[in-house]
């Protein structure tokens, strides 16, 4: 069964049915709110029938609206134990360093800062509840608890606190541990923004050791898992052209 997409701006977030409804894979900008209410609605589904929200990172286009959501709906979310500190900051983590894939990307993203009133690289800061799942290490069980067959891989790279979902069949949710966006400028199936390259080629490795067929990204149309292989080492750490 394929996913149910819900194109945000500049994003697309996935519903994976689960046991008792669905398992959403990340939120987007604060800003996009009223605009993913819309998609979901224009999809045929209630807000009541989101059920858990995966954050595969804490990122401002990932995390933006995780208040709202929470206000509007009963919802369980999972991340990376990492995330929990770095979310309650409010801001996209600068302490591990990092840098544009290439100074293309660079000179775009200067352009876009400035005028795009998104993109402030902060998002309100969120606290994660009790009832909240966090995970550590590769995790085979909970998501099979809630009637989704896949496992949850951790896969630093583009950031530290990154996760990602493999299903059985293949499909993969990776968040921003890859991309399809911005192709054309050289960005090799990497995110714009990446922190440590040798990280993010061994979680690209990860993901194909477990099977991967289809990935779903965060940014970008679906690819095929072959794309991470003909690309793997292609953009080396000490490229990146470093903005903080
Ligand atoms: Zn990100």
């Amino acid at each position: 069964m394929k996913p149910i997409i819900i194109p945000l701006s500049m994003s697309s977030k996935y519903l994976i049915p689960c046991s008792d409804g669905y398992l959403q894979v990340d939120t987007g900008y604060e800003l996009d709110y009223p605009v993913y209410r819309k998609q979901l609605a224009k999809a045929g589904i209630k807000l009541n029938e989101i059920k858990y929200l995966f954050l595969t990172h804490h990122h401002d286009d990932h995390a933006g609206f995780l208040n709202e959501l929470t206000r509007d709906a009963d919802i369980t979310i999972i991340a990376h134990e990492q995330a929990n500190e770095l979310l309650k900051t409010g801001k996209n983590d600068k302490s591990h360093g990092g840098g544009y894939v290439n100074g293309v990307i660079n000179f775009v993203a200067g352009i876009k800062m400035r005028f795009d009133p998104r993109w402030t690289l902060s998002f309100p800061p969120f606290n994660l509840r009790e009832k909240d799942s966090l995970v550590s290490a590769v995790d085979d069980q909970l998501l099979r608890k809630i009637g989704i067959e896949g496992r949850i891989l951790t896969t630093p790279g583009h950031c530290v606190d990154h996760i990602a979902i493999v299903l059985d069949n293949g499909d993969v949710f990776c968040g921003d541990a890859a991309a399809s966006f911005l192709l054309a400028l050289g960005t090799r199936y990497c995110t714009v923004f990446m922190t440590n390259m040798e990280d993010a080629y061994r979680s690209w490795q990860k993901m194909l050791d477990a099977r991967a067929k289809v990935i779903y990204p965060g940014h970008g149309k679906a690819f095929s898992a072959e794309k991470l292989k003909e690309n793997m080492g292609k953009v080396k750490t000490e490229n990146l052209v470093r903005f903080f």
